[in-house]
């Protein structure tokens, strides 16, 4: 890394929390020379999430789709701290952070309370599960990059106890069949993944099992894919009628247990589904720490959802110091990775127009002082005013996409106006791929990306648990 200026107690600091979408747009953009900048999160890393449902079947390898945060970070002006800890306090009256390290190894310190004058809070979220007990201790997410490895080793392990000698039919039936709730693009986009996995390799080393693997997908509402068009909804769920991915639409999971799930029909009646993987990809809920500030601040936070800010990505009620961003926020926008990267390069943008008014407020105190002449002194309080001119956050919305197996992806493009162009097939996934791999941060997840689909392509899948 290059030399660093190292971090300055005169200078404001910046706290981050979160190291995902919206945090690692804002370090990539903002300009630390004027700021002291500390970034917390549980993951020293940044996760690409579009592709994470590659990792549950080991079309990528997980590590493709990290950068490490001190990689984002080391090419900055000013040195940037970053602590690997769970923040699980904010104080919003008196701008501090508390942050445990919850790794196994611990040193002397684990628990620090360190003050801000900006807080950036870009924690995402945790999962929905609607307080059904059973799911956390059954179900698998697919979140975090150890959910689609656990997600990995589970299907393995289903398909290695339904070929043991003597396994009864119908514990067979029941060890294959592969349950995704959630409809939206996390369960479509597993679902789609499985099914490859399932005809490409699966096939050839278990032919006797992977004949007998069945995936049904379950949803609340009437129809998948709420945000995506009707023709690109009918073209899914005819290419996975064709993959033989079962869609139950309108049935509701009411209950999990270590074997089954409950649903409720439509007709209102409740069934038992056995299943040997259960994927919960049932949407998003604020994590306890989001709570937590929402209750600090009573009066301005109110939504369930998240938390409220204004226009300019401020925290209601702590406008001044607090900014909040991505899917841990209450807004318009979906909570998706699109919105979140651009409200923190936004976000970079407008530390930077900060930090360009402290400097001409200093300049402007420095030249009063010195006894600067009128016509140099209004000069520069024309700038100061020009800087102090914040525009609000502004989204662009770039399109969905999604992949949906036998390499076909759709995608919802917008036009000019308010048309926009719904497209599906191979020539989409090519898209949705060259999209993708262009968005990768760095040449090197760019490079161990295309290495792993080369490599799927010369010898396909590997099949053993890791
Ligand atoms: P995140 O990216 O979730 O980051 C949250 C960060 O906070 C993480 O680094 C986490 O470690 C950290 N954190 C958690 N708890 C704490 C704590 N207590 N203290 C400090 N830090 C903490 N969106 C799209 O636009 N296109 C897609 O194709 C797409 N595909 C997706 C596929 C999957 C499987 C998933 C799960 C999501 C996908 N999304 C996609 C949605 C997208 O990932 C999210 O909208 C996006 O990650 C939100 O960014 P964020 O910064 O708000 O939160
Ligand atoms: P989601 O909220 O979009 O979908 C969850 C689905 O689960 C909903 O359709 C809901 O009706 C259903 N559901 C909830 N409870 C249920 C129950 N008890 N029984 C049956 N069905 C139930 O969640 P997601 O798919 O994880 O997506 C989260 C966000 O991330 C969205 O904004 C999405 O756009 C974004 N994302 C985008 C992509 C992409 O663009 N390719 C991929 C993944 C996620």
């Amino acid at each position: 890394p290059p030399d660093q200026l190292p971090q300055d107690p005169t200078k404001k600091t910046i706290v981050v929390l979160g190291s995902g979408w919206g945090a690692t747009s804002l370090l990539k953009n903002i300009d630390t020379e004027e700021y002291n900048v500390v970034v917390i999160s549980p993951h020293n890393y940044f996760l690409f999430t579009p592709l994470l449902p590659s990792v549950t079947v080991g079309t990528l390898d997980g590590r493709s789709i990290v950068q490490p945060t001190r990689h984002t970070t080391r090419f900055k002006t000013r040195e940037v701290k970053v602590y690997e800890a769970d923040c699980e306090y904010v104080d919003p009256i008196n701008k501090t952070v508390t942050f445990e390290d919850r790794s196994e190894v611990k040193g002397s310190v684990s628990k620090v309370t360190i003050p801000y004058d900006y807080l950036v809070y870009s924690v995402g979220t945790e999962n929905q599960t609607f307080g059904i007990e059973g799911v956390k201790k059954h179900a698998c997410f697919l979140k975090e990059l150890s959910d689609a490895e656990k997600i990995r080793a589970r299907l393995i392990d289903c398909v290695e106890s339904a070929a043991i000698k003597g396994q009864s039919e119908e514990e067979i039936d029941r060890l294959l069949h592969m349950v995704v709730v959630g409809g939206g693009p996390t369960g479509i986009e597993y679902a789609a993944e499985l099914r490859d996995f399932v005809e490409s390799d699966l096939i050839r080393w278990y032919p006797e099992v992977a004949n007998k693997l069945r995936v049904t997908l379950v949803e609340a509402l009437p129809n998948i894919l709420p945000m995506f068009s009707q023709t690109l909804i009918k073209y899914t769920e005819s290419t996975f009628k064709e993959n033989s991915i079962d869609i139950l639409t309108k049935h509701m999971v009411k209950d999990v247990d270590e074997r089954d799930v409950l649903v409720k029909t439509p007709s209102g009646e409740e069934k038992k589904i056995p299943y040997g993987l259960l994927v919960w990809a049932a949407g998003n809920t604020a994590r306890p720490l989001t709570r937590q500030l929402m209750a600090a601040l009573p009066e301005h936070q109110k939504n369930r959802r998240g938390l409220e800010v204004d226009d300019h990505m401020r925290l209601k009620g702590a406008e001044d110091s607090v900014f909040a961003l991505g899917d841990a926020t209450a807004t318009h926008f979906a909570p998706t990775a699109q919105a979140a990267s651009q409200q923190g390069a936004y976000l970079a943008r407008v530390f930077n127009q900060l930090a360009r008014l402290q400097v001409l407020e200093d300049k402007l105190a420095a030249s009063k002082k010195a006894g600067a002449d009128a016509s140099e002194l209004s000069g520069i309080e024309r700038q100061i005013e020009k800087a102090a001119k914040i525009r609000p956050f502004k989204y662009s919305h770039q399109g969905s996409l999604a992949y949906i197996g036998s390499e076909k992806a759709i995608a919802d493009i917008p036009l000019l106006g308010n048309n926009q162009i719904a497209s599906g097939g191979v020539v989409t996934f090519m898209f949705w791929r060259s999209a993708y791999v262009s968005m990768l941060f760095s040449l090197r997840n760019r490079s161990l990306v295309a290495a792993d689909w080369f490599k799927v392509f010369l010898f396909g899948r590997d099949v053993s648990r890791e």
